[in-house]
């Protein structure tokens, strides 16, 4: 049996780590977060997340000379033409406000007054890399449809949670457990879709390997 690849992972989220750790570690993959390593966290300029993840993927492998792994994820309200995408984080911070959830969502639900329209996505991307100029990164990408409500609900999960709705459940993501989100959250979708196709790379007669120029 071949000994487990490293894989870098562009974030130090210790819940990130933790979740893409253990569903990678099955399909050969010891990933490590890049701060172990001394890399530092990698600039994000660009206006859509798939460019965004892969700059961060490249930036930690070509300091690692390893594989590595980026996610990047926010929300996108229809009405808003997609924002605050990318500046989900910083969405009320790029108003001049404070850079809170808090201010997020009361920038957000600001933004929508007397909006009809209040569907909303959650989206994450996650990019692999096998080396840094690989030129077939492996992206896998995740949706979670809902929408905006004006009144928060529950008190799990973080970000926008309290204020996303979702109407086949009749709760907002803040409502649901850690596990319920885990199972069926933008992140989720997107780690399924991820092992999905290194599982089929992995079945495939040539199946293609992790680590640049091993055979
Ligand atoms: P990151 O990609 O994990 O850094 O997330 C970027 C931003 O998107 C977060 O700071 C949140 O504002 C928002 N976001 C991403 N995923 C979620 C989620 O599951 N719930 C709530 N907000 C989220």
């Amino acid at each position: 049996m071949r000994a487990p690849q490293r894989l870098v992972l562009a974030s130090n989220n210790a819940g990130k780590l933790r979740e893409f750790g253990a569903l990678l570690a099955p399909l050969g993959f010891d990933v490590v977060p890049q701060r172990e390593l001394g890399i530092p966290e990698a600039e994000e300029p660009h206006v859509t997340f798939v460019e965004n993840a892969l700059a961060k993927a490249r930036h930690a492998s070509r300091l690692s000379g390893l594989p590595a792994l980026a996610d990047d994820s926010g929300i996108s309200v229809d009405a808003l033409g997609g924002a605050p995408g990318v500046y989900s984080a910083r969405y009320a911070q790029l108003a001049g406000k404070e850079k809170s959830d808090a201010a997020n969502n009361a920038h957000l639900i600001a933004e929508l007054a007397g909006q009809a329209n209040r569907r909303a996505h959650y989206y994450c991307v996650l990019v692999l890399v096998r080396h840094a100029d690989d030129p077939c990164p492996i992206i896998a990408e995740g949706r979670w449809d809902g929408e905006v409500v004006d009144t928060p609900r529950g008190d799990g999960g973080f970000g926008y949670d309290p204020y996303f709705l979702l109407p086949a459940l009749g709760k907002t993501a803040a409502e649901l457990s850690a596990e319920e989100k885990n199972r069926v959250s933008h992140r989720a979708l997107a780690l399924q879709a991820l092992c999905e196709r290194l599982r089929r790379d992995a079945a495939a007669p040539t199946a293609p390997t992790a680590a640049h120029g091993q055979p």
